[in-house]
């Protein structure tokens, strides 16, 4: 599809009831996402994205080297039925090998880590041997029998062979890949620059911190919220406060912030009755599309393309903005800093230990606390009131309850899908 104005013709595309999966799958279709790269230092790549594979130079490990302390034997020496005498010639440390080769009916002192002598192929753990002195013939020990050759031994590059691909462009760079990098002595990699997100808060009740507040009007906490959220995804952040509720103002922030960014974010505006000039705006300046998605918090959603920039517009309320942000962005966002495999969140069955209100026809995502008992079992209750404006509920939270959409009230007692709040990013 090229144009996203086209999806508005296929004959599923319903935008007053857009399933939230439909609605993930029409935005990752048209997510173009960033090819710019820089080379950094491994320590500045935590949490951006591989712009190339990295492919290993050396075998990891480098050695055959014990996987015990203990004895390395040969494993022919070994008698299968009891104990077996052999000759202690010396030790293997990690990083000092033992540089003889052993002949039949020796064995060497080896620690973890150390290089396998020439001429042994096994480890006898320090646990399954007693070692004794034997004035006219040295050190001895007496190993018990294992199974194969090759017990207690870890393999050079079992892990990773020279020239492989121990990591792939479009992977996210975790400390796990920043210690992959440092285990190959790999200082330096190509990564895809950050990405630029711009964006602003509409409304006329709207007043900044550090300003008292007159009749009817709230502080901005969505633009805290989102540029929070966009901290932890690791992009670049251009915050353009708050926008009069004029179409002259509308117009020129969208204009200004899609020149200057990847990523257009706005919070309110989108609903019913305020969304028509924005409306209009966005349809001179852009293609975006309105959609009011089957799903609470959080209905009204525009996504589109205003010139180069994608655009999300979440709604006003508090809690749907974190919760559009989680189920749409969040994702959205990752595949735009060049992730090839953004992983579904995943969900976990838990006992819920609250009734739940819940009207069927939408999907719910519904505020959590988890708790574990005496045995180890995890469940789960709701935060209580779920007004779409109730921040302290997704404070109070740990988890989305989320209830899909054929599911109506359930009695105390029921199994709930849950989707963790931390780690989400
Ligand atoms: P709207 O979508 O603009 O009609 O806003 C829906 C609700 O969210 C209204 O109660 C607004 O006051 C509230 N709201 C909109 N923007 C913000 C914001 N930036 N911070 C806090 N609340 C907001
Ligand atoms: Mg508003």
């Amino acid at each position: 599809m090229s144009s996203l104005r086209d999806l508005t013709t296929t004959s599923d595309y319903d935008p007053n009831s857009m399933p939230v999966e439909k609605a993930r799958a029409h935005i990752h279709a048209f997510l173009s996402p960033v090819t710019a790269v820089e080379r950094l230092h491994i320590r500045a790549c935590l949490g951006r994205v591989l712009a190339e594979d990295v492919i290993s130079p050396i075998n990891v490990p480098q050695h055959d080297n014990s996987a015990m302390d203990g004895y390395a034997v040969r494993f022919a020496d070994l008698k299968t039925d009891g104990e077996t005498a052999l000759k202690i010639i010396g030790t293997a440390f990690a990083g000092k090998p033992f540089d003889g080769k052993l002949s039949p009916g020796q064995a060497v002192r080896i620690m973890t880590g150390a290089v396998i002598p020439m001429g042994t192929d096994t480890v006898i753990q320090q646990e399954r041997a007693r070692s004794s002195r034997d004035a006219a013939s040295g050190d001895q020990v007496a190993v018990m029998p294992v199974p194969a050759k090759g017990t207690n031994t870890r393999r050079a590059g079992e892990d990773l062979r020279a020239g492989e691909a121990a990591l792939k462009r479009g992977q996210a760079v975790h400390p796990a890949e920043i210690g992959m990098m440092a285990s190959l002595g790999i200082g330096e990699v190509a990564v895809y620059r950050k990405l630029r997100v711009a964006f602003f808060s509409t409304g006329d009740e709207l007043t900044a911190i550090g300003t008292p507040l007159g009749p009817g009007q709230i502080y901005d906490s969505n633009r805290y919220t989102i540029h929070g959220l966009l901290m932890r995804l690791g992009c670049e952040v251009l915050d353009m406060g708050v926008i009069r509720d004029t179409p002259e103002a509308v117009e020129r922030a969208f204009q200004d912030a899609a020149q200057a960014a990847d990523v257009v974010i706005t919070s309110g505006g989108v609903s019913v009755g305020e969304a028509d000039y924005v409306k209009q705006i966005l349809d001179r300046l852009g293609e975006v599309l309105f959609w009011k998605i089957a799903m609470k918090p959080g209905r009204p959603l525009a996504y589109g393309k205003i010139g180069h920039a994608h655009f999300f517009g979440l709604p006003g309320n508090p809690v749907a903005v974190m919760v559009t942000f989680y189920q749409f962005v969040r994702e959205a966002l990752l595949h735009l800093q060049g992730q090839t495999r953004v992983s579904p969140l995943a969900t976990l069955k838990v006992l819920c230990t609250s009734p739940i209100k819940k009207a069927p026809g939408r999907t719910e995502f519904q505020r959590g606390i988890l708790s574990q008992d005496a045995s180890g079992q995890w469940s789960v209750r709701t935060t209580g009131d779920q007004g779409s404006g109730i921040l302290s509920s997704m404070s109070q939270a740990d988890c989305f309850i989320i209830l899909s959409t054929d599911l109506g009230n359930l009695p105390a007692g029921a199994i709930v899908d849950v989707q963790l709040l931390e780690g989400l990013i």
